[in-house]
Order: structure tokens, then C-alpha cells, then sequence
């Protein structure tokens, strides 16, 4: 391990931030149709882009084979530039065929891609014409799933920030949770909440358009995922409050976020210890048993899933390990913030990428786990380097008291793994 440098006072919120603007490595913003169609049960996606968009959905997504999918991809050839009157007809065609052999479907996304063919055509425009042309069955949106300026998970906030202008006005004091979580765990937020009297509970994005929350001046949210700037922002914009918190990872950061919640509903210490203890002391129990191998471990964070500054949080108050570096892709403190404010200054914590620079940076850090893109894995694997994807981090269930021993568990596996390997190598 590297030598650990000393820790100064305060917290990472003041930290000084190291802006990288190069070259990055990382996914784009349309896979997160691969977990947010699993949510959306009356949703389409419809990716317009080239062959490449195709293909990234069909191998990231293929056990949609044997099913009736619920993306797909009208695919723009070179040969549509030849005219943008003719693209906007192939789409209306394309959708007019959708919707009539999909009569399920009740909410569209067009979802913009990079070729530049795509980027010339007017996605919002084609929404709003076809919403025009198929309502009231069928309501159109669009955002963009673009490699070129988005991060993975950016998928997510694009599009749930489409949603929010239409969504319906509301007086009434409600609760928005907002984020795409596995089915599983959204129940577990949703029962403890309503265990303290908290209600009622909406959630964006609903399961079904019919579902979809209401919102006004009397609305509260709270974002389970930090990578929901925009959604948040246009959510403000409508009037409604977040309420900040440390986002639920770990037993810390799942009680810090329910509390937070708690007291904006005004729920009393003994009822929220008596809904809490027994589930914070599984988790205490199960982080304790898998961080065991991440006590005193260093780690580096190169920017990528956006969850980097609160998973830091947790691995190094709830796991015992050391940071080195926390990446993150867009540092916005008025979601991690709270998370900033829990990890004492010592770490690099840097924004953006410049790719060579930070690939520098961890070579001469050797940390014991580096967290990183596919791309960078395996390069970084073959130096001796233990790696952890990412993407993985976005794909399991991590979130709240019964997910927190298996997400120390993501990390510890890794270095497990090479402790092994190095015995074997050893003997
Ligand atoms: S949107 Fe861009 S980066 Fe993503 S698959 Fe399509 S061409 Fe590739």
C-alpha cells in the first residue's frame, strides 16, 4: 500500500477540486435504457443513431431476445443526410409501425445519439409532433443519450429530467423519491418510510404513465442516485424542495438519508430508532463481516459512474480503507455535498478526466483497488493493479441496510482475488 499522507483538517467540501477536461473513458448515456426499461413498463425507447447504438444495446441487453424488448434502434444511414425532411418522415413512419403493432406502449423516448447525422435532427421538435399526432394514447419525449458530452449514468438524469414538464400539478404534501432503483430495494426505502408515518410516497419514474407523481410548491424530494442534477434542477424549477442527505450506502449513509427525510416530516427520535435499529444493526453486522478485507486498503476512483464521492464516504468511514483519489465525472455539491462534508480532507478529489494524466497518477499510487471503466481494467490488471468495474456498481442492488454488506462485498472481492493469485504465484 501507498504511504498514507498526512491528514489535514476539515473536510473534502472545502477541498480544492482538480479540473481535468481530456480525454475520458467511459460509456455513453444510452445505457441506461438497459435498467430503466425494466422500471417503465409502458415505456418504448427508441434510439435514433447509427449501427454502433445497435449494437451497444444488444450486447449489453441480450437476454431481451426471447421477450417483446422495449427498445430499439431506427437506425439513420449516411445516405439520410442527403436531406433532414426526409429523416423526419423515416421517424414518423418508423413510430407510426411501433405504436400500431405496440398498442402496450404509452410513453415514447426518442433518444438522441452521437453520429452527427442524428445530432443535426430535432428530436424535441419530432416529440412534440408526434405527441401531437398519437395523444392521448401516446405521449412522446426525447433526450439525448450522447457519448460525446454524458457520462453513463447521465442516461438516467436526461431522462427522468424529460419527464418533469409534464408531469401533473399537485398541492398536496408529498414525498418524491427519485431514481430508477431495483424493484426490491425501492420497497425497502418505501416500508421503512411508511413505518414512521411518512406518506404519501411518490416515485419517479412510476412503473406506468398512469402512475406518474404530481408536483407543486408542496412537494418534497430526495434523490436516491447523486447523479440526478438536471432532474433535480427541473424539479426545483416546479416548485418542489429537495432535501439533502448523504445518498444510502452503508448503514451510515442510509440512516444520515432517512433522517434527513424524517425530520422534514417531523417523525419523533423513538419512532425512527424503533423502525431503524433492528435493520441498521444487520447492516453494521454484514458491513463489518465483508469490509474485513478492505481495512487499511487504499483506493483510487478514476470518474466514471458519478457514484464515486459517496461510495468514498462509505469505504472509508464504514470500511476502514484509505482514499487516495476520488474521480468523479461532474462534482455537483449541491447533491454530494453532504457526502463531501463526511470525508476528511486528504484525498485528491478530482473533476473530470484527462486520461494519460490520471493513469500516471495511479501508477505512481499503486493503490491496493482501483475502481475504473472496462476499458481501463484490464490494461491496469496486467501492471499488477487490482481493478473493480464501475458499471457493475450501477447494475447490483446497493442501496440501503440490506444491500450494505453485499456492496462491501463488491469491493472486497477484488482484493481477495489477488491476494489469492499472489499466494498461488508465491508457491
Ligand atoms: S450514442 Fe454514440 S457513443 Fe453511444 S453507442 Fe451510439 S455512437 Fe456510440
Amino acid at each position: 500500500m501507498n504511504t498514507p499522507t498526512p491528514v489535514p483538517s476539515g473536510t473534502c467540501r472545502d477541498a480544492p477540486i482538480l479540473k481535468e477536461r481530456g480525454q475520458r473513458e467511459v460509456f455513453c448515456g444510452l445505457t441506461g435504457i438497459i435498467w430503466l426499461h425494466r422500471k417503465m413498463q409502458d415505456a418504448f425507447f427508441l434510439v435514433v443513431g447509427s449501427r454502433t447504438c445497435a449494437h451497444l444495446l444488444q450486447s449489453a441487453a441480450g437476454v431481451m431476445i426471447f421477450a417483446e424488448p422495449r427498445f430499439g434502434t431506427a437506425i439513420l444511414e449516411e445516405t439520410d443526410l442527403a436531406g433532414m425532411a426526409d429523416a423526419h418522415e423515416e421517424l414518423d413512419r418508423e413510430v407510426a409501425r411501433l405504436l400500431s403493432r405496440r398498442p402496450d406502449i404509452k410513453q415514447l423516448f426518442l433518444v438522441g445519439s452521437c453520429p452527427s447525422e442524428v445530432i443535426k435532427l430535432d428530436l424535441a421538435r419530432a416529440a412534440e409532433r408526434l405527441t401531437q399526432i398519437h395523444a392521448p394514447h401516446v405521449r412522446v419525449l426525447n433526450y439525448s443519450g450522447s457519448g460525446i458530452e454524458t457520462t453513463f449514468t447521465q442516461g438516467e438524469d436526461a431522462c427522468l429530467a424529460s419527464m418533469v414538464p409534464v408531469l401533473p400539478t399537485t398541492d398536496q404534501r408529498e414525498l418524491m423519491l427519485v431514481g430508477a432503483l431495483p424493484d426490491v430495494v425501492e420497497d425497502q426505502a418505501v416500508s421503512l418510510l411508511t413505518q414512521m408515518g411518512i406518506g404519501p410516497i411518490r416515485v419517479l419514474p412510476a412503473p406506468r404513465s398512469a402512475e406518474a407523481p404530481g408536483i407543486g410548491p408542496n412537494t418534497v424530494f430526495a434523490c436516491l442516485q447523486p447523479f440526478l442534477g438536471d432532474t433535480a434542477a427541473a424539479l426545483t424549477r416546479r416548485g418542489a424542495r429537495m432535501i439533502q442527505a448523504p445518498f444510502p450506502f452503508g448503514e451510515e449513509g442510509t440512516t444520515l438519508w432517512l433522517r434527513a427525510i424524517a425530520e422534514e416530516f417531523g417523525v419523533d427520535e423513538d419512532t425512527f430508532d424503533r423502525v431503524t435499529a433492528a435493520p441498521r444493526a444487520r447492516a453494521r453486522k454484514a458491513v463489518a463481516n465483508a469490509s474485513e478485507a478492505l481495512r487499511g486498503k487504499s483506493i483510487f476512483f478514476m470518474p466514471d459512474s458519478q457514484l464515486e464521492i459517496p461510495l468514498a464516504r462509505f469505504l472509508t468511514r464504514e470500511c476502514g480503507m484509505e482514499a487516495i483519489e476520488i474521480g468523479q465525472p461532474y462534482i455537483h455539491k449541491g447533491l454530494v455535498g453532504p457526502d463531501l462534508d463526511l470525508i476528511p480532507a486528504g484525498p485528491t478529489i478530482s473533476e473530470g478526466q484527462d486520461v494519460d494524466r490520471q493513469l500516471d497518477r495511479v501508477r505512481a499510487a499503486r493503490p491496493d483497488l482501483t475502481i475504473c471503466g472496462l476499458g481501463l481494467a484490464n490494461p491496469l490488471e496486467a501492471e499488477g493493479l487490482t481493478t473493480k468495474w464501475a458499471i457493475e456498481l450501477v447494475f447490483t442492488p446497493v442501496h440501503f441496510y440490506e444491500q450494505a454488506g453485499d456492496l462491501a462485498g463488491l469491493f472486497s472481492r477484488p482484493i481477495r482475488r489477488r491476494s489469492l493469485l499472489n499466494l498461488e504465484a508465491a508457491e
